[in-house]
């Protein structure tokens, strides 16, 4: 299969690559088949070329947000790492592919004078995958800024490249189409605002500078757990058992922290093996040193349980789980 995948790929598909190396957790074994595509046009062949040969595939972009398991993935790995995007200011908005570092993007904008991105200041990982995640901080989320995707619909082993306005994305807390669906997203066009340079980079330091307080240095794939969307039936529950009433902010902004309600179970700094609750953010599992996958995930489901049983609320992950 090597060969034939190097065929048609090239000389770059590797056998065995450590996807430890391709995670900000830094855990997880080896992918069977390992292949960087550099643009979109490479991301299309390399998938096209594992559904006609029958390969599994996985798309990864930043490894921001995901835990791969020991054994690894039992298939082809097609890591998206492109640097093209291009600025158009007078439309104020930011055509890139997918694989380019949100970073990037974000340094961007506010060198061009281009407001809208700044909240995202200092979120690790690509374009791509926060417009899959709807990655979110500080009351903002991606699909505010979305104009438009174009992304591989992937069903039953058809392949179309689609296009999708904001509206067809779907985009939902941590959520979209995509996420739900399946799509490999390609290329985004991202419609910002004029904004005074100036206001824009300090308004991106005081918010650099607010995450440097609160979230670990540690190896994590950041937060663990979504937060809780406020209904009146989780206030209800919550109250019943734990006798606390929800504070009032958490309410207003709709959204319980999964960190609080691991805090209520004093669950900071718990550890199994290398895996641990952040003593610094009660929702970041980190590899505390030498963590396997299965240290995480049984350390995830310790909390998932202790929460459900304390507070009557079931956690669900943030993360992807990859190869289990
Ligand atoms: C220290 C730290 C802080 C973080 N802070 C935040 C935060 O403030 N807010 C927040 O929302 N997130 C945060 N995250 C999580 C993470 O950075 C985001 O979820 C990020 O958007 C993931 O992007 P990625 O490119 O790394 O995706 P990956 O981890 O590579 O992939 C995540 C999922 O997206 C899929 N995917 C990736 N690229 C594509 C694509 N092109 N098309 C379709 N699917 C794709 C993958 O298959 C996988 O299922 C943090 C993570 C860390 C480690």
């Amino acid at each position: 299969m090597i060969d034939k995948l190097k065929e048609k790929l090239g000389e770059g598909v590797l056998e065995n690559e450590p996807l430890a190396s391709h995670c900000t957790f830094k855990i997880g074994g080896p992918a069977k088949y390992f292949f960087i595509a550099k643009n979109s046009d490479e991301v299309v062949n390399a998938t096209k070329v594992a559904m006609k040969l029958g390969i599994k595939f996985f798309v990864l972009s930043g490894g921001s947000n995901v835990l791969f398991a020991d054994t690894g993935f039992d298939g082809l790995v097609v890591k998206v790492n492109s640097s093209w995007f291009m600025v158009h200011g007078a439309d104020c908005k930011i055509e890139t592919d997918a694989g380019v570092k949100l970073a990037e993007v974000v340094k961007a904008a506010a060198e061009n004078g281009l407001s809208g991105l700044e909240w995202a200041a200092g979120i690790p990982g690509t374009v791509g995958g926060a417009v899959r995640g709807n990655a979110g901080a500080y009351g903002h989320a991606m699909g505010e800024s979305v104009e438009s995707v174009e992304a591989i619909k992937v069903s039953s082993f058809k392949f179309q490249v689609s296009s999708y306005n904001k509206e067809e994305c779907r985009f939902g807390y941590r959520d979209s189409i995509f996420k739900r669906e399946g799509g490999i997203i390609l290329k985004v066009v991202l419609k910002l605002a004029t904004g005074d340079k100036k206001k824009i980079k300090e308004e991106m330091n005081k918010i650099l500078k607010a995450r440097d307080g609160k979230i670990p240095t540690d190896s994590s794939a950041g937060s663990f757990f979504k937060n809780v969307e406020v209904t009146d039936e989780i206030v209800k529950t919550i109250k019943e058992y734990t006798h606390e009433d929800i504070p009032a902010d958490f309410i207003s902004r709709g959204k319980i922290p999964a960190a609080w309600l691991i805090e209520q179970c004093d669950l900071k700094g718990k550890q199994v093996g290398g895996a641990k609750v952040s003593e610094k953010h009660a929702n970041f599992i980190v590899n505390a040193g030498g963590a396997t996958a299965g240290d995480v995930v049984a350390l995830a489901s310790l909390v998932k349980t202790k929460v459900r049983n304390e507070t009557g609320v079931q956690l669900n992950e943030e993360i992807e789980y990859v190869g289990f």
